[in-house]
């Protein structure tokens, strides 16, 4: 190793779990105590205010001005005893972090001095100046004005010095600007849909809950190796770099110790998150050298998706405090496997009920068996469009790759599951009408198991897999927002709810007994959404053959998987369940496009500059040093001795001069391939010229740069390779 790197590694501290400091008293004692919650409002609100604030929380009734005030004031009181001087309204804009602009809560007194102030109108809404967050042309310079507004169902928290007040990001002509808005609406969706079904079984039930629990995978490497990669810096994922000569093929890494320096990180991550009332329980090393997971209890969707923006946030910042980088992005390192998260989804009532868990009784279990069904038939009908939510430039490295959920969306479901489905798809029509009435418990549905333990449960092949009381979206990409497969899933079922509850009050106004009715209806599904469902192996090629004579989406190319955003079906589910609208849908593509581009576009001007600047020059001068040890070879043995020893040498100075030739010559013809694409005014044409011309010249040019670095001397290669990246002492 260079002396030059082996410093980088050298500058890396090494903590333990011993230096981190550890608050006074249990975790469930400094859990959430930098979070507005309830306990809060209700110490520092009047009995008055805080109840018309938690209505508000748990109906999603507008907040009036008046009270507005009064919470603003307690918040502040509670804010300003924390140490807080500064509030941002903190909002997802269409990239994938979050953002924020700081105020100071100080105002003019009006006798020289200042006070602090906060009022219910700063709280409610703000104008950021944010002209210049991706709004994919909705915002153009007349109307250029948007609005932040408090989502009073996420509570405000403190970070630092701090109040952050999620908010969702709207136009000033109502158009979503964020992830939050639709997500919210497609949670009220799936809730009203819900609701109505769940009346059939449970007429008591008012409220259906939609519920994630996400699974973060991560990479960590040492701060001074990461900022000797100029790639990694500027882009999130190395562009060149030969596999290491161990990496995971032992898999030794997953579920094995957790380094020291490591276990440091983690457990301040821990107690930072715990702080911010974020339920955080798993952690565990992954498949990959330097890849672990991190993972919460299950909440409201909406919270758990502040909750998993926020995480992504504090990992960055503690990380840095160990020394270390964290990596977010689906793949950091070639040859080795990515990091996605695991969007853990499943429904409940405010009854108590888990409508993806099966029950005692018959009812429960045809309740079970409706909502597993509809969403079957929801993730069937926009498979492309659910895939399109988790497609992006860096997650397109994991889909497809035999790692990672493959790019076709189907579901797994387990061989009990299967068996019942089947099984009421067989059964005679009949059958259900006969058997039902007042022996409604004979109805003919087979037992189920209270709990579906399946040993095939664990097929990781599965993009979309029933796993016992919830589905498993694992798809998502480790940086993406969770919000944007959240939003298609849950409106997607939300469609298909309302759907079936039209269907089956059909059948109950033609005389039909209400749960022969819903049984016919399920069995009708079964056999229309039986192309999604596959329980082989995601993985292998038959798969692929075979999901594309059933119908399914195999499109591969991200700027046409984005298409499906616009295609009828899904501006008719997005429009009817009123959570986008065609214009939003649009202009969100316009920005998903956009990103596309712009990811590639400094992928090859990273990789241009560090081929051009790092690498050839680095050949070229140890090729000089071999050219010289030939000649001077020729200088001290006769002629035929010195041909006979610098056989090899010789090799390998036409070796760098062949890969040199061949990166300038791609190099040179990449930068061809950018400037006929910038050219390009629409935005979706120039995202697919940029995957299908430029893209593919950055696979080239690694492989030649990837044969040098296994010629070159190591003494003199510049950058810090695999095996050091990936092996955290
Ligand atoms: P795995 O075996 O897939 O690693 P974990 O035990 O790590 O599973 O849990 C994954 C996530 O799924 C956790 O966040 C967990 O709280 C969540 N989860 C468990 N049950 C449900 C459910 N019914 N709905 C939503 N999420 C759930
Ligand atoms: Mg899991």
């Amino acid at each position: 190793m260079s002396t030059l790197r082996f410093k980088m590694v050298e500058t890396a501290f090494g903590k333990k779990p011993s230096d981190v400091k550890i608050p006074e008293g249990r975790p469930s004692e400094y859990f959430a105590m930098y979070v507005f919650n309830r306990e809060k409002m209700f110490k520092y609100l009047s009995p008055d205010v805080y109840a018309k604030l938690i209505n508000v929380i748990d109906t999603g009734s507008t907040l009036d001005r008046n009270i507005a005030d009064q919470v603003a004031a307690g918040m502040k009181r509670w804010a300003v005893e924390m140490g807080v001087t500064h509030y941002t309204h903190w909002f997802a804009p269409l990239t994938e972090g979050t953002a924020e602009k700081h105020d100071s809560f100080i105002e003019h007194d009006g006798k020289g001095g200042v006070i602090e102030e906060f009022s219910g109108k700063l709280l409610v809404q703000q104008e950021p100046d944010a002209s210049s967050f991706p709004n994919g042309g909705i915002r153009n310079t007349f109307e250029a004005r948007g609005y932040s507004a408090w989502d009073p169902s996420s509570p405000a928290f403190i970070v630092d010095d701090t109040l952050c007040i999620p908010t969702i990001f709207i136009a000033y002509t109502g158009e979503s600007l964020d992830y939050k808005a639709p997500l919210l609406k497609a949670l009220r969706a799936v809730d009203k849909a819900a609701v109505d079904v769940c009346r059939y079984f449970n007429p008591d039930v008012k409220k259906v809950f939609a519920y994630l629990g996400w699974e973060q995978e991560y990479f960590l490497v040492d701060e001074g190796l990461y900022a000797a990669r100029p790639d990694l810096l500027l882009t999130g994922r190395t562009l060149m770099g030969h596999d290491s000569a161990k990496n995971q093929q032992l898999e030794d890494h997953y579920f094995g110790a957790i380094p020291t320096r490591v276990a440091a990180f983690m457990k301040e991550l821990e107690i930072e998150a715990l702080k911010l009332g974020i339920p955080v329980k798993t952690r565990h090393n992954e498949v990959a050298p330097n890849q672990f997971e991190l993972a919460p209890v299950y909440e409201e969707c909406n919270l758990a998706n502040d909750h998993n923006m926020l995480i992504m946030s504090l990992m960055r910042k503690i990380a840095r405090n160990h020394g270390f980088r964290v990596l977010l992005h689906e793949k950091p390192f070639k040859g080795v496997n990515g990091s996605g998260k695991h969007n853990n989804w499943s429904l409940g009532t405010d009854t108590g009920l888990a409508l993806m868990s099966p029950g005692k009784d018959f009812t429960s279990n045809l309740r079970f068996v409706t909502f597993v069904v509809n969403t079957l038939m929801a993730v069937y009908r926009h498979n492309g469009l659910l895939k399109a939510s988790i497609a992006s430039a860096s997650n397109a490295h994991r889909l497809g790759a035999n790692e990672a959920p493959p790019a076709i969306i189907s579901s797994f479901l387990g061989s009990q599951l299967s068996a019942v489905l089947k099984h009421i798809k067989e059964s005679e029509p009949e059958s259900f009408q006969s058997l039902s009435g007042k022996t409604g418990m004979k109805l003919d549905i087979p037992q189920i198991p209270e709990i579906l333990v399946d040993n095939t449960d664990r097929n990781r092949t599965s993009p979309f897999a029933f796993t016992g009381n919830r589905f498993e979206f694992r798809a998502v990409g480790s940086e993406a927002n969770c919000a944007s497969a959240m939003i298609v899933l849950n409106s997607a079922v939300a469609e298909q709810l309302t759907e079936f509850k039209a269907a089956v009050d059909g059948r109950i106004a033609n005389g039909e007994e209400k749960d022969a009715a819903i049984l016919s209806v399920i069995r009708e599904y079964i056999k229309i959404c039986e192309p999604i469902h596959f329980d082989g192996n995601g993985y292998s090629d038959e798969w692929k053959e075979e999901a594309a004579r059933r119908g399914l989406d195999c499109e591969t190319s991200v700027p046409l998987i984005y298409d499906n955003y616009l295609k009828e079906d899904s501006i008719r589910m997005f429009e009817s369940t009123g959570v986008m609208n065609r214009k939003e849908l649009e202009a969100r593509n316009e920005v998903k496009w956009e990103t596309y581009t712009k990811k590639i576009q400094i992928e090859a001007r990273v990789l241009g500059d560090l081929a051009l600047n790092h690498i050839v020059p680095v050949a070229t001068k140890y090729q000089s040093a071999l050219i010289d040890n030939v000649y001077k070879m020729h200088e001290i043995f006769p002629a035929d001795k010195a041909d006979r020893l610098t056989v090899r040498n010789v090799e390998l100075i036409e070796a760098i001069a062949t890969h040199t030739a061949f990166i300038k010559g791609h190099v040179d013809s990449m930068v061809e391939a950018r400037k006929v694409a910038n050219r390009i005014a629409d935005e979706r044409e120039k995202a697919i010229a940029y995957h299908d011309t430029v893209y593919p010249a950055l696979e080239e040019i690694r492989y030649h740069i990837d044969k040098l670095e296994l010629i070159v001397d190591d003494q003199m290669w510049t950058l810090p390779k695999y095996r050091e990246l990936l092996f955290i002492r």
